[in-house]
């Protein structure tokens, strides 16, 4: 899955989710959120980030954007 990291705070450009072809952005409390359970690692959303705020998970040091990500995304 790819995540969103802490780059989005208050940005919502919004252009990733224009682009995400499965549509599993949500609104988080302050950032944008990916589902993990519906993102399909196309790798669409990274370039189209103007902020830079989407990474994949095989990054190190994201675990707490990963349970962010999941957090908020299963609120809806
Ligand atoms: Fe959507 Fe693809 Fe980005 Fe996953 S990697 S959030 S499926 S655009």
């Amino acid at each position: 899955t790819y995540v969103v990291t802490d780059a989005c705070i208050k940005c919502k450009y919004m252009d990733c989710v224009e682009v995400c072809p499965v549509d599993c952005f949500y609104e988080g409390e302050n950032m944008l959120v990916i589902n993990p359970s519906e993102c399909i690692d196309c790798g669409v959303c990274e370039p189209e980030c103007p902020a830079e705020a989407i990474l994949p998970d095989t990054e190190s040091g994201l675990e707490q954007w990963l349970e962010l990500n999941a957090k908020y995304s299963a609120e809806w």
